[in-house]
């Protein structure tokens, strides 16, 4: 009789064991899976923003441009694309360092996020270029307002330090016509040399 209970107590002491490693790998699991989602949402980040500004960069950019241009040719909807740069900003560097240049771009990345909607694609898309594509936007007077909106904000704004600033903007649209995706930023491209040949500090739209 002893033997059995022994042994029998013997058995549940195991299993008591057994079931107190069981919660704590439960336990070790969850903390793994969620330094797991902090790391893969960290290199998302890490692989679709632009470190400077915050705002998205030149690849998600080039990945969500193509997303739209397929829709498009699906639905008919139509998207603008607005392409900026900063009108002089070389001398900015020249003057106050490249530090005073870089907080520019921030404020400037601030400034567009506060001059566009939720839906709107925000990208840097080079040095001191900015890019914004409007999925919901398809005419072109309706972008040529929220060019008209991001130019004015930004040339009304102060800057610490570097005082005033203007960009020129290129707007173009999509057209139905269109074989690849990069004619649209092309397009837009060529309407921001337009602006900048016309005087800066404007919006021209493509033809
Ligand atoms: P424009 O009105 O014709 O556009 O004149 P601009 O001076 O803006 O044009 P330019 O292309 O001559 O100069 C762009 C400058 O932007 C040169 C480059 O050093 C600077 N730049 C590019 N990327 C950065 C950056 O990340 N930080 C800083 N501080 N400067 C940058
Ligand atoms: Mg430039
Ligand atoms: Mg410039």
């Amino acid at each position: 009789f002893f033997f059995f209970f022994s042994m029998t107590t013997g058995l549940l002491a195991h299993q008591r064991e057994l079931a107190a490693v069981n919660r704590s790998l439960e336990t070790l699991v969850l903390l793994f899976s969620e330094a797991l989602e902090t790391a893969n949402l960290e290199l998302e980040r890490l692989a679709t923003r632009d470190p400077l500004t915050g705002v998205h960069n030149r690849r998600h950019f080039d990945t969500k441009l193509l997303e739209c241009f397929q829709t498009s040719h699906r639905t008919g909807t139509g998207f603008a694309v607005l392409l900026l740069d900063v009108d002089h900003f070389k001398q900015v560097n020249d003057t106050h360092g490249h530090t005073a240049g870089d907080t520019v771009l921030q404020q400037l990345a601030h400034l567009l996020g506060e001059n566009t909607r939720s839906v709107d694609f925000l990208a840097r898309y080079g040095g001191e270029e900015f890019v914004v594509l409007l999925p919901h936007t398809p005419g072109g007077e309706g972008s040529m307002a929220v060019a008209e909106k991001i130019r004015t904000a930004i040339a009304a704004a102060e800057f610490p330090e570097v005082g005033h600033m203007t960009v020129s903007i290129g707007v173009s649209v999509w057209n139905p016509a269109d074989i690849h995706a990069g004619a649209i930023v092309k397009r837009a491209d060529k309407a921001l040399y337009q602006a900048k040949d016309a005087g800066r500090n404007q919006a021209v739209a493509a033809t």
